[in-house]
């Protein structure tokens, strides 16, 4: 099925909003095994509007809008599209009584425009919206598929994941639907898992794989069409297994989760306690951790020893550790190790973790920028250290420093 988005809305032309919604249904789209041929934007004007139905027909089975499904009189998606197919709009009562019971209750005069959003171009099925008033319209007719979203997109994108979803399901029949694995991998960067899988990836078919980077993770995607759950395992699992046993240090999840939330999931299942000493990461590490629900169970907290000062008073790095001409410097391995030792001691926890380094823009104690040393200390076990040369700004140095940080929790 060949689809187009087609995305209404004046401001949108005027540069005033950038579409994410377009990106989002292309993406939400691809998921389904639907390819998307083209994205369109058009203002807020009828006769344009219809122009771009026309073209859309032509070049594509299903045409997906979002935007103009609301009460003003420049929301016009659902009147073009019913002034193209000749059809009437009729009002939708359960969305009628669902504004009217809102103005009620907010005790509001009721503003007679707003029937406009329980309006369904006749023979449309309307898609719930339970995050706003708007009713959503999904209809065929002669071949093609219309699919009408609002333009919010905290309304749209619930639409489209619930009743959009099962509309598009129903009428692509269930063996075109694409069943993905996310494969994500952590202390490897793109080119070089690229380089663990450079045959498969070069000879793929079915299933597809499809990697993505994101700063400090790679995803890879394994997709295959199905009809179901099943089929869609025994299509995947070959491939699957390959990938696995070439990259065994560096998946971590064959679920589409953050090191953090695989690294909190680890560790409770341990029943194991980390700590964090950080100095260039600030404290993000620790925020990563504890954007995972029940981190408590597995989180101790830790210590910013952002200066020296901090370093030797709360973890007692060794004054000559850090200061002399001769000492090695805070961004150095013997101080990750004496930070790590050190924040294990105060938190009395089973790990720690310890990052240092320079994250720029200027070098510091002669060391270049992108230098990180990570700590981790075991209770009962030898301190070990890794050093990283990191590329990138400021902020993608402390990012990546981070998620490698993790990562060492992760080994
Ligand atoms: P409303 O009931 O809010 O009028 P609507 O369905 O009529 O909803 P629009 O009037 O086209 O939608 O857009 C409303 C708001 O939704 C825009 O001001 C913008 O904030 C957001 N929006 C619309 N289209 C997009 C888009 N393509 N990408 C991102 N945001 C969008
Ligand atoms: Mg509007």
């Amino acid at each position: 099925m060949r689809a187009e988005i087609i995305a209404v809305g004046t401001e949108l032309l005027l540069g005033q909003i950038v579409n994410t919604n377009a990106q989002y249904l292309s993406r939400g789209l691809a998921e389904l095994g639907i390819d998307v041929y083209y994205q369109t934007v058009v203002g807020d004007n009828k006769d344009r509007l219809i122009q771009a139905i026309k073209i859309g027909r032509e070049r594509a089975d299903l045409l997906v809008f979002t935007g103009g499904l609301g009460p003003t009189m420049d929301d016009l998606t659902r009147d073009a599209l019913a002034d193209y197919l000749g059809r009437e709009v009729a009002l939708h009562e359960p969305t009628m009584s669902k504004i009217t019971a809102m103005f009620a209750g907010r005790g509001g005069a009721f503003v007679e425009s707003n029937r406009r959003q329980a309006l369904l171009v006749d023979g449309a099925t309307p898609l719930r919206n339970d995050t706003g008033l708007a009713v959503g319209n999904a209809l065929s007719v002669d071949g093609t598929h219309y699919l009408l979203l609002p333009g919010p997109p905290r309304e749209m994108k619930p639409m489209f994941a619930n009743d959009g979803t099962a509309w598009l399901k129903s009428i692509m029949g269930e063996a075109d639907s694409l069943h993905s694995v996310m494969l994500k991998f952590a202390g490897i960067g793109e080119s070089g898992l690229e380089d663990l899988l450079i045959d498969l990836i070069r000879e793929q078919s079915d299933p597809t794989i499809a990697p993505y980077a994101a700063e400090g993770e790679v995803t890879i995607r394994v997709s295959t069409k199905a009809a179901n759950a099943e089929e869609a395992a025994r299509k995947l699992e070959p491939t699957l297994m390959e990938i696995r046993s070439r990259t065994p240090m560096h998946l971590y999840a064959e679920e589409d989760i953050p090191i953090e939330t695989a690294v909190i999931r680890l560790l409770t299942s341990q029943r194991r306690m980390v700590t964090l000493a950080e100095s260039c990461t600030g404290g993000m590490v620790a925020a990563m951790l504890t954007t995972v629900p029940g981190s408590a169970d597995a989180f101790r907290g830790g210590v910013v020893s952002y200066s020296n000062l901090l370093k030797h008073r709360a973890l007692g790095v060794p004054l000559p550790l850090l200061e002399g001409a001769d000492a090695p410097g805070a961004v150095s391995a013997q101080t990750a190790s004496a930070m790590a030792e050190g924040a294990l001691a105060l938190a009395d926890a089973d790990f720690a973790v310890s990052v240092t380094g320079v994250a720029g823009p200027a070098a510091s104690e002669g060391k270049p920028v992108g230098l990180v040393f990570l700590g981790l200390a075991e209770r009962g076990k030898e301190t070990r250290v890794t050093q990283l040369q990191l590329s990138g700004d400021r902020q993608g140095i402390r990012l990546r420093a981070s998620k490698r940080a993790l990562y060492m929790l992760w080994l």
